[in-house]
């Protein structure tokens, strides 16, 4: 593949660096994208072949030989290629590579502990860098920081790493981070946290650390590797929010099952509002969810990049939360009018 001359720029940086990341969804030219606007395989790229790197950049402080690692590896992919609504086919190589890094021109994807110098005394635990050929997708590969163990104390880190490699390969297969779900944080609701809501998106930068995927999850990259008959039974909700002639721009919406008897109500998918506080909430399951719209919660800047500062710098970060009731029915998409929230001086 020495003739591809790939770009290959870590997820991390790329969030910093314009429409390109720090949304559910990811797109090099397009702040908030649906998913028809998303960037994502083909599904002639399947399956997504992937190797593990071998070399001395093993993580001190942990007893993790190379098959350890590898059943890591393997448990964490498995998440993604088994979800019932999604198709999703991953390949992990018998055989090894033995390089330091992550190599661009090598024609299989990578997975494995780096040297790369931008993990030296850095607190990044990982990153998943894509590569391009012109505007075609080509590769990702995972690099992973050995001294995660000593930035990452206490935590077990062998669930530590298979949360990792599960929010990796989740920017490989298109998504971005998302939020926490928001109850375990709100601290002025009338109420405890409910266990329902635990744990939080693996892509969130959140604290309840958990290996299941979330609805958020699923739902996103079934929306980009639907399975035969998946979109035909969701619908969408598109809505503009704000209040008065002000937008919330770069708001957070959660729609929220709101339960039955013996289903507890719980978090199902989210997503941005753009600059002008429109969304659009993809993948809905049929019947009645409360959205409920909130400024953005995880402050470090690396989550969202240029979403934070955007929503500071309209306004948007401290508008108090509120919520609304829809009725989602499956292959169509819920036009509602303008909402805003109570409260709320233009
Ligand atoms: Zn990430």
């Amino acid at each position: 593949m020495k003739g591809l001359r790939v770009l290959s720029v870590a997820a991390l940086i790329l969030a910093m660096a314009g429409p390109a990341g720090g949304y559910r969804l990811r797109s090099r030219s397009v702040w908030i994208p649906s998913s028809a606007q998303a960037d994502h395989w083909q599904r002639s790229d399947f399956p997504l072949r992937f190797r593990m790197l071998e070399n001395d950049n093993v993580p001190v402080g942990v007893d993790l030989g190379h098959d350890r690692w590898t059943a890591i590896v393997e448990r964490s992919l498995v998440h993604w290629t088994e979800i019932p609504t999604a198709r999703i086919d991953i390949e992990l190589e018998e055989a090894t590579v033995h390089l330091p890094q992550a190599d661009q021109d090598d024609g299989i994807n990578t997975i494995g502990f780096s040297s790369h110098e931008d993990f030296v005394d850095s607190w990044f635990t990982a990153w998943a860098a894509w590569r391009w050929d012109g505007d075609r997708l080509v590769g990702c590969d995972i690099e992973v920081n050995p001294d995660f163990v000593k930035n990452w104390g206490p935590q077990d880190p062998y669930q530590l790493l298979e949360i990792v490699m599960i929010h990796e390969m989740g920017h490989c297969l298109g998504l971005a981070h998302t939020e926490p779900h928001p109850m375990p944080l709100w601290a002025d609701l009338p109420v405890r946290a409910d266990p329902s809501f635990l744990p939080d998106p693996i892509m969130s930068y959140s604290n309840s650390y958990g290996v299941e995927l979330s609805e958020d999850e699923t739902v996103a990259v079934s929306l980009l590797y639907p399975a035969p008959g998946f979109l035909g039974t969701r619908g969408s909700v598109r809505l503009a929010v704000g209040a008065g002639d002000k937008r919330f721009a770069f708001a957070y919406v959660q729609a929220v099952r709101p339960g039955e008897p013996g289903v507890p109500a719980g978090a199902g998918p989210g997503t941005f509002t753009d600059h002008a506080g429109n969304f659009h909430l993809e993948g809905l399951t049929p019947g009645h969810w409360i959205l409920w719209f909130h400024p953005i919660l995880v402050t470090r800047r690396n989550a969202h990049g240029r979403l934070l500062e955007m929503a500071d710098e309209s306004g948007t970060s401290g508008f108090p939360h509120f919520w609304t009731w829809v009725r989602v029915s499956p292959g169509r998409n819920v036009q509602l009018a303008g909402l805003g929230a109570r409260g709320i001086r233009p």
